[in-house]
């Protein structure tokens, strides 16, 4: 077969994730509507969840080998080296068995739970940047606009330690501060434990400690 997806290829240092023009093209879907990036951590989507657990065994969708090697078929084919109707016919196969196989499991994808995740995020306040409705998810509260525009205004569930409750960061979008909280971890002395306001500075566009007079 020209190209196929299987473990030998990992060894294989020539085989690459599509080219130098359509990753970072991927990379921008993927971080629209599947992860939030914040601080170099990753958080999962419940859009994400739902692609992972859709794809599921899915190999030949879910393997890099899978276009590793056709790219490398590809660049054979430009060589002369390699057929252009044998690609065609083992595209073909694999397309039709990919959907035969998602077809079947198809069956017994759940997505409720996920749907209500992506339907009922709670709006909590508008945005700092843009106006728009910031939205609860997971692990933080962020801007209903990052898919469309790459607003990227979101404030954390848990600052400096301390899970910052959805009742003070709805107080801190109406009156521009939160009450007075305590149990923030000092990030030079972590034993020191220190009580503050959470507040929004407009010019740096940040969240900042406002510490009681
Ligand atoms: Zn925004």
């Amino acid at each position: 077969a020209p190209y196929c997806a299987d473990k030998e290829d990992f060894k294989n240092s020539e085989l690459q994730l599509g080219t130098e023009a359509t990753r970072s093209g991927i990379v921008s879907i993927i971080t629209k509507r599947y992860v939030n990036v914040s601080k170099n951590l990753v958080y999962m989507l419940p859009e994400g969840r739902v692609l992972i657990e859709a794809l599921g065994e899915n190999n030949y969708l879910t393997s890099v080998l899978t276009s590793g090697r056709m790219e490398r078929y590809l660049k054979q084919i430009q060589k002369g080296e390699g057929s252009v109707s044998s690609f065609v016919k083992r595209t073909e196969d694999i397309t039709k068995e990919i959907v035969e196989k998602l077809i079947k499991d198809a069956a017994s994808w759940n997505f409720v739970e996920y749907a209500k995740d992506i339907q009922k995020a709670e709006e909590v306040g508008l945005c700092k940047k843009c106006g728009a409705p910031v939205l609860e998810r997971e692990t933080f509260y962020s801007c209903s606009n990052f898919k469309k525009t790459n607003c990227d205004f979101r404030i954390s569930k848990v600052v400096a330690g301390k899970p910052i409750s959805k009742e003070n960061i709805k107080k801190l979008f109406t009156t521009g501060q939160t009450s007075l909280i305590k149990g923030f971890k000092s990030q030079k002395k972590p034993d020191k434990m220190f009580e503050a306001f959470l507040g929004w500075d407009e010019d740096k566009n940040k969240l900042i400690f406002k510490f009681p007079q």
